[in-house]
């Protein structure tokens, strides 16, 4: 804190950027072209969060194919779409579409079976597909669905120059997304910062923490580490976050979760805790029990 307390918000210990990467090129469901950022041989994860891909084509032949069935259990999947429409069809009968700006937030636990389908034929497709850990004791839970269009997500502009889309969690100000989960208390921000802005948010210390920069590069911490567009930015230990956008403004998702702290076993579109629970739900889903 500084003499004038102008910075009694601030106490504690800064998160200061520990690992950047762009991601690595990849394909996935029926070719779709994306990039895996989190969940690769660079970062495996960042606890509790196993995956984060972001697709953006325009070129249909990249996603036209998309995600036709296939099966989950154990963990949450994340969509949040900024551009294009996705359609979303579950084994047992829940369907809808998602839109630009809408986030849906789906509990696989126990099993489903679900396609997502690009519901365009050409045009900009773009977005994000997070996967969030289940402890142990709620891996078989029932499915269940939070889906919300852009016009329910919560937005706060509390702050001059800042404009923030809160998905899940509760800002400094006091916004709260619509997304509830008292599993890994999740943060799901997505940040617009005019230039030369700064932005903090408490984000406590038994969460594991990235942001994705969309536009704009940012500098992260105390040490003004810089972080470019499109890349991720795992950050280290503390209890909150500072992010200051350079003279052409920022664009950035924030993404915390508790660490569950708990052995991880993945096979494809499971994700359980032992090896023998993944080929348990191989064979759940070969004998049709989703
Ligand atoms: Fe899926």
């Amino acid at each position: 804190m500084n003499a004038t307390g102008r910075k009694a918000i601030s106490t504690g210990k800064v998160r200061e950027l520990a690992v950047q990467t762009p991601g690595i090129p990849a394909s996935d469901g029926d070719g779709v072209r994306l990039t895996r950022i989190v969940g690769s041989p660079e970062i495996d994860m960042v606890d509790p969060f196993l995956l984060l891909d972001s697709f953006e084509s325009d070129q249909p032949g990249d996603y036209i194919g998309g995600f036709p069935d296939h099966p989950h259990r154990g963990f949450e999947t994340v969509t949040y779409l900024l551009a294009g429409r996705m359609r979303h069809k579950d084994s047992t009968g829940h369907e809808g579409v998602i839109e630009p700006g809408g986030v849906q937030w789906m509990t696989a636990g126990r099993g489903i079976v679900h396609s997502e389908m690009p519901e365009q034929e050409n045009g900009l497709l773009s977005g994000f597909q997070l996967w969030v850990n289940l402890p142990a004791s709620e891996k078989m839970t029932a499915p269940a669905y939070q889906e919300f269009p852009a016009s329910e997500i919560a937005t706060e502009t509390l702050i001059d120059g800042q404009t923030l889309k809160v998905i899940a969690g509760i800002t400094d100000q006091g916004t709260e997304g619509p997304v509830k989960n008292p599993h890994t208390d999740p943060l799901y921000l997505d940040v617009h910062l005019d230039p030369g802005k700064t932005f903090q948010q408490r984000v406590p210390e038994s969460h594991g923490c990235f942001m994705y920069v969309i536009e704009g590069a940012v500098h992260v911490g105390e040490e003004n580490a810089e972080l470019p567009a499109r890349t991720l930015g795992v950050l280290g230990d503390g209890n909150r976050i500072e992010v200051s956008s350079g003279d052409k403004g920022s664009r950035f998702l924030v993404v915390a979760g508790k660490r569950l702290n708990e052995p991880v076993a993945r096979g494809g579109p499971f994700v359980m805790n032992t090896r023998e629970e993944v080929l348990q739900a191989f064979e759940d889903y070969q004998q049709g029990k989703f």
